[in-house]
């Protein structure tokens, strides 16, 4: 595509960037078949293309509006478009770049401001999001029906995939300790924002079935957010702050051998392994941050290499599993959880439009209601419509959004293999 960028940007970094993003994208349209909005919504200005059209005319000087500001918002961040792309145009990239200009070009209204830096103080603490939970939990029927959907009336207690019961940390009790003392491989695990609050099952899943291969998952106490709110709320440099964080506070541990920093929610994944690209100018930490980004793993990457069957057989479920974008299009890991699961006994149903996303896409079913709605109500169709016992999937965000709407219960794939 041709482009002729504005001086304000033209030699910028940003804008040689863009530039080349933009000139790799041949307006084929292929990618307007995949993208969930123009799906639904079906204008050209809500598919790739069409955004992509949109952040040429502002890069090149054209006057920017609260219309381009909307389509731009109304964009997942799914990469669906990247999967489908023959050109290997780098949507993801650009979209960021695109946010962080249009905040600055055309200013949001003061009420849209404060939403959006109240999500971000609110989600990214997990003390002050554990106590927003609790309490939006205890007046839950008071709350308008557009909250409250959003607030789960607990969080799980009893693993409904029939593994174990919650157990917030393996090296709880003092066999556990004894227990953890014996490993001899030690990998750091990632706590998260949300997740901690909403479902601790998870990561103490995760601890249970690593020990029993010989690794020992420790979390570091002051790792938190990945950063992956800030960056797409279109605030970078409050990202990046969250990413030196967690790579201090990791730096301990990989110096001493840990084997790799693992995910278990594929959002807070493909963020992290981008931090090397993020932090590719900071003098202090981009190699460091280099690092990180090779040592990181998707749970499910951790586990294809190791020698499953030792793993306790899993009494046999049947599964809708529903693969969240970050790990499909954001990491390119595609079919690698629904393998593993098979091998364990269990029943992958398949599922119609698996490639979709199902709405979450971080804080968009907060700021994008009735779009994420709709995206919900058809992936729940999709993924009902061959009667499981339980749907699974791999991030906290869809698992969230997933079941605060399903007829089933919605778990956490590694629940699966903690038996
Ligand atoms: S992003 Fe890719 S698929 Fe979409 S119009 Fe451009 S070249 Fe075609
Ligand atoms: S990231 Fe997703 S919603 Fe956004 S343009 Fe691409 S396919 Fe569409």
């Amino acid at each position: 595509m041709q482009t002729n960028l504005a001086d304000f940007i033209r030699d910028t970094e940003q804008g040689q960037e863009a530039e080349a993003i933009l000139r790799s994208c041949v307006h084929c349209g292929f990618c307007n078949a995949t993208c969930p909005t123009y799906q639904l919504l079906g204008d050209e200005l809500d598919g790739p293309r069409g955004r992509i059209y949109l952040m040429k005319q502002m890069l090149e000087g054209q006057p920017v509006t609260a219309v381009t500001r909307e389509h731009l918002d109304r964009c997942l961040t799914c990469r669906n478009c990247e999967t489908t792309c023959p050109s290997g145009v780098q949507y993801g990239r650009l979209i960021d770049i695109g946010r962080e200009l249009v905040e600055r070009l055309s200013p949001r209204p003061t009420a849209e401001r404060l939403l959006r830096a109240g999500l971000r103080k609110g989600l990214q603490s997990p003390a002050l999001f554990g106590s927003l939970l609790k309490l939006g939990q205890s007046v839950r029927g008071l709350l308008p029906s557009a909250l409250r959907e959003h607030v789960p009336t607990s969080n799980t207690s009893a693993s409904p995939a029939g593994g174990r019961a919650v157990q917030s940390d393996i090296q709880d009790s003092p066999d556990a300790r004894e227990a953890t003392a014996t490993l001899t491989r030690h990998m750091l695990v990632l706590e998260g924002c949300v997740q901690p609050a909403m479902a601790p099952e998870t990561n103490a899943a995760a601890r249970r079935v690593l020990a029993r291969l010989g690794i020992d998952l420790v979390a570091a106490p002051n790792a938190g957010c990945c950063g992956a709110i800030d960056q797409h709320l279109a605030a970078p440099d409050a990202a990046k702050t969250a990413m030196r964080r967690n790579i201090d506070a990791w730096w301990p541990h990989i110096e001493a051998g840990c084997e790799a920093i693992v995910m278990t929610a594929s959002g807070c994944g493909s963020t992290v392994k981008e931090y090397g690209y993020h932090l590719r100018h900071d003098p202090a930490y981009a190699e460091k941050a280099a690092l990180v980004s090779t040592l990181t793993r998707d749970l499910v990457e951790v586990l294809r290499d190791e020698d499953l069957s030792v793993l306790p057989a899993a009494p046999p479920r049947r599964i809708a599993f529903h693969p969240p974008c970050s790990l499909q299009h954001g990491q390119k890991l595609r079919g690698v959880i629904e393998n593993i699961l098979t091998r364990a006994g269990h029943e992958l149903l398949p599922v119609d439009e698996a490639h979709l996303c199902c709405g979450s896409a971080g804080t968009y079913a907060l700021l994008q209601p009735e779009l994420s709605g709709q995206l919900r109500a058809r992936k729940l169709s999709n993924l009902q419509a061959r009667g499981p016992e339980l749907i699974a999937s791999a991030n906290i965000g869809c698992q969230s959004h997933l079941a605060a709407a399903s007829a089933v219960p919605v778990v956490h794939w590694i629940s699966l293999l903690d038996c």
